[in-house]
């Protein structure tokens, strides 16, 4: 049997020449019909969504990990999550073997085809799992160096216990919206160094963090840790993050317990969910890691992924989007075999489902730096845009995506995008306002 990685194979739904979604990546996601308002299960090729809800009905989810465990049938993919890898594996080759051009049952099926497979534009994507936990990390080196170079100077630039762990907070899973949802600009309570008390008000520093999370796959029990050698066994697939940062509002709350309402308005993600399986071909070596990690955080072997990241800024008012970072998953100290590991040392469980963020994600060089924050740094050298405008941070009406993807000879495995609007703030005479008598 020809493996569903094979660069060779090739579909008989259509595939424009650079697409993300080649029948090498089939990444699962979860989506709204039109003419039918329960989320379903999909999966992703070339301009097409593959509706599962009707190829499961039409029996076609045969082999032993699939028949008859309603797996695939929505409306979100918890279910699925928890059914481990042979099961993930079982529905990928399924339908890597059904959209091969070298094969009938499918694509000599008119009725079924004609109800299957649906244009990408006809459907509205969903979040695709339903988050109970979301777990925001801190992975990458030169992100926390850039930040605490601005914050605390050179010479204590990375806290003493980052190297010797992945630092994390736990988020918010109530905020996660799916990409295209415009995000409302926070109000809160901020402080300019040179001001004698706080005030409240819109935030005037809104950013972007260009991160990657993964989905959790069946989950640990309450007290059992997941060792780092089994911990991608329990991880399902990537997506695109943005988590969206209000610096102004985190700079006067972040001490002494760290993020709270500079982060937790809102946290955009990707809809289709690229499968480690998908990912495999692009495996690569992480950064060295010294001092050596304690022995729980060992992971021997290859735990990159070449994944190229971009963030592409359209400015309100304006049409063309422009790149502002071209960035790589690759460069994160921190891998993910590494963070669930730290995550369920304590005995913390994870659930099916959970959303694990790796934090932004900055590069060696100034233009692959992850946020406004860096990009600009702290303000101090504003970004130039090419139609004569600066900017330090995201005004209203700006439009800000994430693309990503892994770049094969002659394919790619892509993300699709994360985007999202910046909206006004709500007036703070409409938050401040004296109930009514
Ligand atoms: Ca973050």
């Amino acid at each position: 049997m020809i493996a569903a990685n094979d660069p060779s194979l090739r579909s008989f739904v259509p595939v424009p020449e650079g697409s993300d979604f080649p029948i090498q990546n089939l990444p699962f996601g979860v989506f709204r019909r039109a003419d039918s308002p329960a989320p379903r299960i999909g999966a992703r090729i070339g301009d097409h969504v593959l509706d599962l809800l009707e190829i499961e009905a039409a029996g076609l989810f045969d082999g032993p990990e699939l028949r008859g465990r309603d797996l695939l049938r929505g409306p979100s993919l918890n279910a699925f999550l928890a059914a481990r890898r042979p099961a993930w594996r079982e529905a990928r080759q399924t339908l890597s073997l059904l959209l091969r051009d070298t094969e009938e049952a499918l694509r000599d099926n008119q009725a079924l085809r004609a109800r299957a497979l649906l244009p990408a534009s006809s459907v509205e994507m969903c979040l695709p799992a339903q988050v109970g936990d979301y777990t925001d990390f801190y992975s990458s080196r030169e992100h926390a160096t850039n930040v605490g170079v601005m914050f605390r100077g050179p010479d204590n630039a990375l806290m003493p216990n980052w190297l010797h762990m992945p630092i994390a907070y736990h988020g918010r899973s109530s905020s996660l919206v799916v990409s295209g949802t415009p995000v409302r600009r926070p109000c809160g309570q901020t402080k300019a160094d040179t001001a004698p008390a706080p005030s409240f008000g819109a935030s005037r520093l809104l950013d972007f963090e260009l991160e990657v999370g993964f989905l959790t796959g069946p989950g640990n029990e309450l007290g059992r840790p997941i060792p780092a050698a089994e911990a991608e066994d329990h991880i399902f697939g990537l997506l695109l993050v943005n988590d969206w940062s209000a610096r102004d509002i985190q700079k006067w709350e972040y001490q002494p317990l760290g993020p709270f309402l500079g982060k937790n308005f809102a946290t955009s993600v990707s809809p289709w969910v690229v499968t480690l399986d998908a990912l495999e071909p692009f495996r690569c070596a992480g950064p060295i890691q010294d001092p050596e990690p304690l022995e729980y955080l060992h992971t021997p072997g290859a735990h990159g992924f070449d994944i190229q990241l971009e963030a592409l800024l359209a400015p309100a008012g304006g049409r063309n989007e422009e790149r502002l970072t071209l960035t790589n998953f690759k460069y994160l100290y921190w891998n993910m075999a590494q963070q669930l590991a730290h995550h369920t040392v304590n005995g913390c469980n994870t659930r099916p489902g959970d959303l694990v963020a790796s934090g932004t994600i900055s590069g060696p060089t100034r233009e692959s730096r992850g946020s406004m924050l860096e990009l600009c740094w702290g303000g101090k050298e504003p970004i130039r845009l090419s139609n004569g405008e600066e900017r330090t941070f995201l005004r209203d009406g700006d439009r800000l995506t994430i693309r990503g993807w892994c770049q094969g000879a002659g394919y790619r495995i892509g993300f699709g995008e994360v985007t999202g609007v910046v909206m006004p703030a709500l007036e703070t005479s409409q938050l401040t306002a004296e109930p009514r008598s």
